[in-house]
């Protein structure tokens, strides 16, 4: 395969077939968009020239910042540390209510971008202090030819990795990348398919598929479920949601209810009401969650990792104040084993 950047700035992509009219059909995710000659997907990071696939992304970075890891977010992940971020443009979602929709529903052709390769990105990565890096902002797996190569470059660093994507991918390019990542944070938009496809234009099956083949592949993850009013926040939905969860062998993995506030396309709505967001966390821990945390709120203890056994607060947040820095896995008061990755 052709890897050269060509004069506009694409790089042949990997996962994809061409038919004898030199249509091509991508294979990445499961949109499987059918591009002719000059035509992008539905993600605008991919494109059709002269039969082959291109990926416009590679080595562009349009956003790049140390976060604390809580932001992403992951709470049992090397608590208090910090993450470098970068994203490429562009993502096979269309969210109504998108945060940076500015930079995901673009093409990488439209967007402001630095140039980077990925052994320099590893190198900037490891000289910022931060313990791991983080594919985010945008949709980490529509560039997955990038973020692989960045992933290889930052693990012979040293460095962990850390995807936050929705999931909407093919098993085969997913399964390609995971050896190279530690953590994960799903984007987990609803339990309804009807849900998926008005907010989202995708599909619930496809996540789940996700979900379980990072569970297997030992990828440490947690989930985020952003409720919106009127949209997902049905105390049935939450509780099916939940219920697969447990169901699946995904008690433990931490749960976060996040707060909806209206932009984008969903500006008309209202914020989240609180008790809305209370609710939720109760029905998931009735339905076995273990570790429910509440995002994007002032809620005392919203954010505290509790021990799920005798109940003793373990690790206390406050926005990304973390405090102990250092915990051991286990409950001091009672020696219940609390999964994560914490050293
Ligand atoms: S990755 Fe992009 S081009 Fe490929 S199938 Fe998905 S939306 Fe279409």
């Amino acid at each position: 395969m052709n890897k050269s950047d060509t004069a506009y700035g694409g790089r042949e992509a990997g996962y994809y077939e061409v038919r004898p009219d030199h249509t091509v059909v991508c294979r990445l995710c499961p949109h499987e968009c059918h591009l002719s000659e000059g035509r992008q997907g539905l993600c605008r990071s991919r494109t059709n020239r002269g039969g082959k696939l291109y990926t416009l992304a590679y080595g562009k970075v349009c956003a790049l910042h140390a976060d604390p890891v809580e932001k992403k977010p992951l709470f049992h992940f090397l608590p208090g540390s910090r993450c470098f971020s970068m994203a490429a443009a562009g993502c096979n979602l269309s969210c109504l209510n998108c945060q940076n929709w500015e930079i995901s529903q673009a093409s990488p052709l439209e967007v402001g971008c630095r140039r980077i390769a990925p052994e320099e990105l590893a190198e900037t990565a490891a000289c910022s202090g931060c313990r791991s890096v983080a594919y985010t902002y945008t949709e980490p797996l529509t560039y997955i030819e990038f973020t692989r190569d960045c992933a290889a470059a930052c693990k012979a660093r040293g460095l962990k990795n850390i995807l936050v994507t929705a999931g909407y991918v093919n098993e085969q390019p997913l399964a390609d990348l995971l050896p190279f990542i530690d953590a994960a944070n799903i984007d987990l938009k609803s339990f309804s398919d009807d849900t998926y496809r008005r907010i989202s234009r995708a599909h619930l099956a496809p996540v789940l598929r996700t979900l379980l083949q990072m569970k297997e592949a030992g990828v440490w993850m947690e989930i985020t479920n952003l409720v919106i009013p009127s949209v997902n926040d049905g105390t049935e939905q939450i509780q099916t949601l939940c219920r697969w969860l447990a169901d699946n062998g995904l008690a433990d993995s931490p749960l976060h209810f996040s707060r909806f506030f209206p932009r984008y396309r969903l500006s008309h709505l209202p914020p989240t009401p609180i008790e809305t967001l209370l609710q939720a966390r109760q029905t998931a821990r009735e339905e076995g969650m273990q570790f429910v945390y509440i995002g994007n709120t002032s809620l005392p203890d919203a954010e505290d990792t509790r021990c799920p056994h005798c109940g003793k607060q373990l690790v206390h947040r406050d926005i990304y104040q973390v405090s102990p820095h250092r915990f051991s896995g286990i409950c001091p008061q009672c020696g219940q084993p609390i999964p994560g990755v914490w050293t």
